[in-house]
């Protein structure tokens, strides 16, 4: 029997988030996270699907990710699933950070290794730990091929002109600062699905897609390529985020240095945790911000309009980017969920061809859909992102060509 599973691994600092896919027929078999991990209260959510299987939580205390793994195959294997099942195919790697070098899904090998950890100055807070999973994954099973999947990797396609920053080149090229942006396992996930809501052909198209979770990123894509997206040499550039600024004046970080005598480090966490709506208003799930807006809360007002005129100066600038625009598409967290953002965003855009249907946007739901009205010139949809499917099936396709 040829294996056709794929476990898909996403490692955090603290936590591993994980799915176990049948290729065979795209069917979800198992779900689950392993957090705060290193701590004495962590805890591993395990949710068999398919099987009628209920939610299982234990709470134990998982002293690293060695631990966190071997949990999650006790937890596998106690639905037949097992790490070592021999139908189990590849395990797939969300990996944030591929700099120059990977543009595509990589089978990983020590050179591959070593190369996403000479990566690690430009994506701290990401890379070591999705090398901690790699390494981890390796030792429980050595045999099987294990794949990297790159969030940068859709976004190197990128032309020079929006991928280079305007600063010295000598310096840029010796440090590799340039544009790599991020979310693109997302981007280029809900790029294709839109194409198929819309039945069109996604070489025909140019979207603007939205992806707004707690990060929170805007890409244009034209032909099924990326030609421009919000986030840059870091996660943190571009739109208001949960915790992170995104689009500041650099001289923000001097000044705060001169006048406040902060380090780099302090502004650093100020900027990535101390942001954002976090910072605006001291909350960033959007729900309750707009429950706080609906009591009157000036700050939560505020957090809410300065999210929303980023959001808009982007989807103006991608429309410029893009010069035509067939549709508009949120997702992530907020942008599936939040049906005042998605209407505030594209309020005040009719003469742009963009507008949504009350209704249409009201209406909640789990499936890709479109909310503008029938006569609207540039379509506005909602498609849900599924980041692990698309790495299950960039991984699978890696592994089968071989
Ligand atoms: P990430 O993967 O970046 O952690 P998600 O894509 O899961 O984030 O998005 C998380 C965010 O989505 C939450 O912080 C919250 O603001 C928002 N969110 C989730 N559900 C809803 C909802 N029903 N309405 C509005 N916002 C929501």
């Amino acid at each position: 029997m040829t294996p056709t599973r794929i476990l898909v691994l996403n490692s955090g600092s603290s936590s591993v988030k994980y799915q176990l896919i049948d290729m065979a027929d795209g069917t979800r078999l198992a779900t689950g996270l392993a957090e705060r991990i290193g701590e004495e209260t962590s805890a591993l959510h395990h949710r068999p699907l398919g099987t009628g299987g209920e939610e299982r939580r234990r709470e134990e205390r998982l002293a690293d990710h060695d631990a966190a793994l071997a949990a999650i195959g006790e937890q596998l294997d106690a639905d037949g699933m097992g790490l070592e099942s021999p139908q189990l195919a590849a395990i797939g790697h969300r990996v944030v950070h591929g700099g120059l070098r990977f543009t595509e899904p990589t089978l990983i090998d020590d050179a591959v290794l070593k190369e996403i950890e000479r990566l690690v100055p430009v994506a701290p807070l990401h890379n070591p730990a999705n090398i901690t999973g790699i390494r981890t994954a390796q030792r429980v099973r050595p045999d099987l091929p294990q794949v990297a999947v790159f969030d940068t990797a859709f976004h190197s396609a990128m032309p020079e002109h929006a991928a280079r920053y305007a600063i010295d080149v000598e310096t840029a090229d010796a440090h590799r600062v340039r544009r790599y942006g991020f979310h693109g396992t997302s981007h280029a996930y809900v790029s294709r699905r839109a194409a198929r809501l819309l039945e069109r052909d996604p070489a025909q198209l140019n979207l603007i897609v939205l992806h707004l979770g707690n990060g929170a990123s805007a890409s244009a894509v034209s032909g099924g390529r990326c030609v421009d997206t919000s986030m840059g040499l870091t996660p943190l550039e571009g739109l208001v985020m949960g915790t992170r600024s995104g689009d500041i004046d650099p001289a923000v970080v001097f000044h705060l240095r001169r006048v406040a005598g902060m380090d780099v480090d302090a502004v650093d966490e100020l900027l990535n945790k101390r942001s954002g709506l976090v910072g605006l208003c001291g909350e960033n799930d959007m729900r309750v911000i707009r429950r706080r807006i609906d009591e009157g809360d000036e700050a939560a007002r505020l957090a809410f309009d300065i999210y929303i005129h980023r959001l808009k100066k982007y989807i103006g600038a991608y429309y410029a980017v893009l010069g035509r625009v067939d549709a508009v598409v949120f997702t992530a967290g907020v942008g599936e969920n939040s049906a005042p953002v998605r209407e505030a965003a594209v309020a005040g855009l009719e003469e742009l061809g963009l507008a949504v249907d009350g209704e249409l946007n009201a209406r909640g739901g789990d499936v890709p859909r479109l909310i503008s009205p029938e006569y609207a010139r540039v379509k506005v949809a909602v498609v849900p992102t599924d980041e692990e499917l698309e790495i299950a099936q960039q991984t699978y396709a890696l592994v089968t060509a071989r």
